[in-house]
């Protein structure tokens, strides 16, 4: 089974934006527990959590796919002690977060060097922030995303995410969310069912299919190679759209929270049913 859906809104609270997932029709979603571009939040209330949940059965959609992204403030392999910690402790806010809505999955940037430290020592420490989050909480997969690289962004080479796997200690609950467009603008073509065998094979190979626990299904403004960050809509951009056919079609990606980020989110409804019936039979 595939489950696709939307980055939704949780304005008005978290346990709106399981409704707004039924609205579009969407069989799974993301959302951000906490403003995103702010540092402190408001612990969730027993009364937003209990509706949340109320509100995901309503829905009929599963914890399991449920997307959570965290805060774009969060740089888990920072340079600087001071602000590695700052991360740190945010990190393990989202991740308690997520505990107590009863949701399985984080997704995050890994981090960012900021050209003051190497690439390995970076990935160092984004790996010893996910152990030391994984260690105060129980339940929930820090799921890694790829990014475009760009600035001093760092995931954007798959090595880079088997890096990260490698030093974490505990491999249950570590994984990966692959985004189409950040995939495509670091440099891994995508544009015809070869460049997307080529592309996932060798994902699978210094990877493995078996740490991809989600997908972000975005078309790209920007071009190929380009490491620029832009998403757009599925049928616009440099994409086209054998990849979503090819994805639609193929058993890694079943059972996996799959989610449009989308620019138009007046046509999410639209773009959701579009990937359905790209499903051959
Ligand atoms: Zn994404
Ligand atoms: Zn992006």
């Amino acid at each position: 089974m595939k489950y696709v859906g939307a980055h939704t809104s949780a304005a008005g609270g978290v346990e709106q934006a399981p409704l707004r997932a039924m609205e579009i029709g969407a069989r799974a979603f993301a959302l951000f527990t906490k403003n995103q571009r702010q540092w402190n939040a408001r612990a969730l209330t027993e009364e937003s959590i209990e509706a949340f949940k109320t509100n995901l059965k309503k829905a009929d959609i599963k914890a399991e796919h449920v997307l959570p992204h965290d805060s774009y403030l969060i740089n888990l392999g920072h340079p600087e002690e001071e602000a590695l910690n700052k991360s740190r402790e945010a990190f393990l806010d989202e991740m308690q977060r997520c505990e107590q809505l009863g949701l399985k999955l984080l997704n995050f940037h890994p981090g960012s060097h900021l050209k003051k430290i190497d690439e390995s020592d970076c990935l160092k420490r984004v790996a010893e922030s996910i152990n030391l989050a994984l260690d105060q909480t129980e339940g929930v997969t820090a799921v890694i995303e790829n990014t475009s690289g760009q600035g001093s962004n760092l995931g954007y080479r798959f090595e880079h995410l088997a890096a990260i796997i490698d030093a974490v200690e505990d491999k249950s609950r570590i994984g990966v969310c692959l985004d189409t467009c950040h995939t495509f603008t670091a440099g891994y073509d995508l544009r015809s069912p070869a460049d997307c065998a080529a592309t996932f094979g060798e994902f699978d190979a210094l990877v493995g299919f078996r740490y991809l626990r989600a997908m972000h299904l975005n078309g790209s403004k920007a071009a190929f190679a380009s490491r620029v960050d832009r998403h757009h809509s599925l049928t616009q951009g440099e994409l086209g759209l054998d990849v979503f056919r090819f994805i639609m079609n193929h058993d890694a990606f079943n059972d996996i929270p799959m989610v449009l980020e989308t620019i138009d989110e007046t046509i999410w409804p639209e773009e959701i049913q579009l990937l359905y019936s790209l499903i051959e039979s």
